[in-house]
C-alpha cells in the first residue's frame, strides 16, 4: 500500500479513507511496526557507519519556544557523542529549529551527503534540513493527513516520527512527548501511550529507544521567536541557568538518557559530564564550529548582538499584583506568529527578529505594574496588538500555584 502509495498507484481519496479508517480503528503493535517499515522502505537510509562512536538522535513533538536541540546537540557533542539530526521548518504556532539557525546570517541548512557526514565527524553534532529521499511516503501522507484531519492518530504518528528517525540511522533514540496546551496530545494519558507506543516499536525495529512526556502548558524556556530563541540558546551554553530551569532541567534529562542508553555514563556522572561541557566551553565552542561549517556567521555565538534585531521593544506590565498561575503555550505561540515570527502557510516569509520575551513564568510573583514580558515586533502598532492578544495568555491569581512536575514521566 505504501509503496504504491508512494508511486502514485494509490489515489489520494483511497488513502485518506484509510487514514480515517486507522484514525478511527487504531492500529495493533505490529501493524504500526509494519507501516512505520514500510514508510522507511518507500525512500534512502542514511549510512552513518563510517562515523565512529555512538550515534544518538533526539525528537521532540513540537511546542512553544523549544530550542533544545540548540542547547543539547553542542552539549553531547563535548561528552563524545555524534548527533546527525535532520530537523524541519516551523509551521503555525510552533517553531522549527531550522528557522531559529537560519537567525546566524550566511547559514545554509543544505548540506551536501559528504559535507553533512564530515560536519559530524568534525564538530560531532549536525542539524540539517530532511532530505526528499528519505521517507517520500510520510512527506506525502503526513500532508494527507494535515488536510483529512488525521493527524492526532497515536499509530499514524508513530509511523511518522519514528519512520524518520530510523532512516536517519541512530542506535540511540530519546523521543520527547509533549502535553499541554501548545502540543497535539492534551492529556497526559494520551502522551504517555503514544509515548509507549513509540518506544515499543522503536525496539522492535532494533534500536535503543527511551521517550519522556514533558510540559507544553505554558512555552518552554522564557524566550519565544527565532532569534531570541538563538539568544536563550547561547545563555544556557554560556551556563547563565539560574532563569531557565525548566530547559535545563529538560536538556539535562534528555542528555542524560543518551548518555546511559549509550553506555557512556549513568546517572549523577552523565549529568557531571554535561555540567562540565558548559562549564569548560567546550558546547559552546562545538556550536560555534557547527555554524561556521554551516556559512553562518560564527561570530554571533560570542557577540549575540550580531543577531536580528526587532525595532519596537515594548514592555508589558502586569495589570494586578499576584502570582502567574498559568500562561496558555499555544496562545504565545500565535503571538509570536502574529507578529511574523511563524508561517500561517508553508510559503509564509518570517521575521527572524521579533517573538516574546517572558519575564515571569507560572508560579513567579508578580507586582501590579512590573514588567511580565517583552514584545520585539516590527512597529508600534503590532506592538500593541500583540500586547492584548499576550495579556489574555496570562492568568494572575492571589495564590501561588500548585505545580505538577515539569517531567511528567520518563517511558523505557
Ligand atoms: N510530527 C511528524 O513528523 N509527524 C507526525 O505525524 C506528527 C508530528
Amino acid at each position: 500500500m505504501i509503496e504504491n502509495y508512494t508511486a502514485g498507484i494509490v489515489p489520494d481519496y483511497q488513502m485518506s479513507a484509510m487514514c480515517m479508517a486507522i484514525y478511527f480503528r487504531d492500529m495493533t503493535i505490529r501493524e504500526t511496526y509494519d507501516l512505520t517499515m514500510a514508510t522507511v522502505d518507500s525512500g534512502e537510509r542514511l549510512d552513518l557507519s563510517s562515523l565512529s562512536g555512538v550515534k544518538a538522535d533526539k525528537h521532540s513533538t513540537g511546542g512553544v519556544g523549544d530550542k533544545t536541540s540548540l542547547v543539547l546537540c553542542p552539549m553531547l557533542a563535548a561528552c563524545g557523542v555524534k548527533l546527525a539530526k535532520m530537523s524541519g521548518r516551523g509551521l503555525g504556532h510552533t517553531g522549527g529549529t531550522l528557522d531559529k539557525l537560519e537567525s546566524f546570517a550566511g547559514f545554509s541548512c543544505e548540506l551536501s551527503g559528504a559535507d553533512f557526514l564530515r560536519c559530524v565527524e568534525d564538530n560531532g553534532f549536525v542539524i540539517a534540513g530532511q532530505t526528499a529521499a528519505l521517507c517520500p511516503a510520510d512527506k506525502k501522507l503526513y500532508a494527507l493527513r494535515d488536510v483529512t484531519a488525521t493527524v492526532a492518530s497515536r499509530p499514524l504518528i508513530t509511523a511518522s516520527i519514528l519512520s524518520k528517525k530510523l532512516a536517519a540511522g541512530a542506535d540511540v533514540i530519546v523521543l520527547d512527548v509533549k502535553v499541554g496546551s501548545g502540543s497535539f496530545m492534551e492529556t497526559e494519558e494520551e502522551a504517555a501511550a503514544l509515548a509507549k507506543l513509540m518506544v515499543d516499536v522503536g525496539r522492535m525495529a532494533g534500536k535503543k529507544v527511551v521517550a519522556v512526556v514533558t510540559d507544553m502548558e505554558e512555552p518552554l524556556g522564557r524566550a519565544v521567536g527565532n532569534a531570541l530563541e538563538v539568544r536563550e540558546a547561547i545563555s544556557a551554553l554560556n551556563g547563565e541557568e539560574d532563569s531557565l530551569g525548566d530547559l535545563m532541567e529538560l536538556c539535562y534529562t534528555i542528555g542524560g538518557l543518551i548518555l546511559t542508553e549509550s553506555g557512556l555514563a549513568d546517572g549523577e556522572r552523565g549529568r557531571k559530564m554535561l555540567r562540565e561541557a558548559i562549564s569548560s566551553g567546550r558546547a559552546l565552542a562545538a556550536l560555534e564550529r557547527f555554524v561556521a561549517a554551516c556559512g553562518g556567521d560564527s561570530a554571533a555565538v560570542r557577540n549575540p548582538e550580531r543577531l536580528p534585531a526587532a525595532p519596537v521593544r515594548h514592555a508589558v506590565a502586569a495589570p494586578a499584583a499576584g502570582y502567574v498561575t498559568a500562561i496558555d503555550a499555544l496562545g504565545v505561540g500565535l503571538v509570536s506568529m502574529h507578529l511574523g515570527g511563524g508561517r500561517a502557510t508553508k510559503e509564509s516569509e518570517i521575521d527572524l527578529a521579533v517573538g516574546v520575551a517572558l519575564c515571569k513564568k507560572t508560579g513567579e510573583p508578580v507586582a501590579a505594574g512590573e514588567t511580565l514580558a517583552v514584545i520585539h515586533a516590527p512597529n508600534e502598532a503590532s506592538a500593541r496588538r500583540a500586547e492584548q492578544e499576550l495579556l489574555r495568555c496570562y492568568t494572575i491569581g492571589p495564590e501561588k500555584p500548585e505545580r505538577k512536575p515539569f517531567i511528567r514521566a520518563i517511558v523505557k
